[in-house]
């Protein structure tokens, strides 16, 4: 990408006239503990994308995520809905850079990840900052963009010594802490992308699971089930499938007590200002000191 890109940046998006925030946002309470989110949905993208995500499929996987997260305490506040042109060649883009491809190590992959951080490669940044304003607060909000491809790469052992890269196209896409931890710019951390609503039977829920793992910062995990690539299961919230419970306590790997901690939540006192929880204390990985006594150690050796 060229530096021609910074042209397309600040955005003039307008709210989409077909999406009614108020009413959306009927159900809130002041002292309910909130998350914002922001979402976004280029108005040029190719016809045939249509099919797999529009405004109405946008609103819908919002309104099924309200009722996720509703049920564990935590409101989800739409901000506003913005729609607008996006540089074509935008529409495409990687989720990583290849420096942060490496198989898998020693220790767990919350670990690993810690000590090679995901970041962003300059098209994904130019695609988010075409749409994701740089103000005073962007960095306490999930913005949900659409986009047409998010590619991500990963390595598959094929023996004890030999990985095979695979680079898969994502239909949802969260930028998690525990992945890429302040290697993203600052008022982009919050960013997640949406490409595909109707890949399966279980895509009313594709929204929910996004924000699950920007807000929970955990991986494909659940109960006792140890975080990994894909699962397959019509349990939790962060898996593939049906469920869409958030467990507490250690049989539940923490994650209703994660949610409540997260920089993201807040709530608004009587005279109207904000009470945020505390931001992470280093960088948001999977073990950032907010998480103290509420992680798993996952390398620790049973008996
Ligand atoms: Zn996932």
């Amino acid at each position: 990408m060229t530096d021609s890109l910074d042209a397309v940046r600040p955005n003039g998006w307008l709210n989409a006239p077909s999406v009614d925030v108020d009413q959306i946002n009927s159900d809130l309470e002041p002292a309910t503990p909130t998350v914002d989110v922001a979402m976004y949905y280029p108005d040029n993208l190719d016809k045939a994308h249509r099919e797999k995500v529009n405004i109405d499929l946008m609103v819908h996987g919002f309104r099924e995520a309200k009722k996720v997260f509703a049920n564990n305490g935590v409101q989800l506040k739409l901000v506003f809905f913005k729609t607008g042109h996006l540089d074509t060649r935008l529409f495409s883009i990687n989720s990583t850079g290849s420096e942060s491809h490496l198989p898998r190590g020693f220790a767990n992959m919350y670990v690993e990840a810690e000590r090679h951080p995901s970041s962003l490669p300059p098209d994904a940044e130019a695609a988010f900052n075409a749409m994701v304003a740089n103000v005073p607060g962007a960095d306490r909000i999930v913005h949900i963009v659409v986009l047409q491809d998010v590619f991500m790469s990963f390595f598959e052992q094929l023996d004890f010594r030999t990985w095979q890269l695979k680079t898969i196209s994502t239909g949802g896409l969260s930028f998690p802490g525990y992945m890429y931890g302040s290697t993203m710019p600052r008022h982009l951390r919050g960013v997640i992308t949406i490409t595909d609503l109707v890949k399966g039977e279980n895509s009313w829920k594709t929204i929910a699971h996004e924000i699950g793992h920007k807000v929970l910062n955990v991986s494909h995990e659940h109960a006792d089930m140890a975080p990994q690539h894909e699962v397959n299961s019509d349990e939790g919230l962060m898996f593939y499938g049906d469920g869409a419970e958030i467990l507490a306590g250690r049989e539940g790997r923490f994650h209703h007590e994660r949610l409540h901690v997260s920089p993201y939540v807040y709530r608004t006192a009587d005279d109207g200002s904000r009470d945020w929880n505390p931001d992470y204390v280093t960088d948001g990985f999977y073990y950032d000191a907010i998480y103290d006594g509420i992680n798993i150690d996952l390398d620790a050796v049973d008996s």
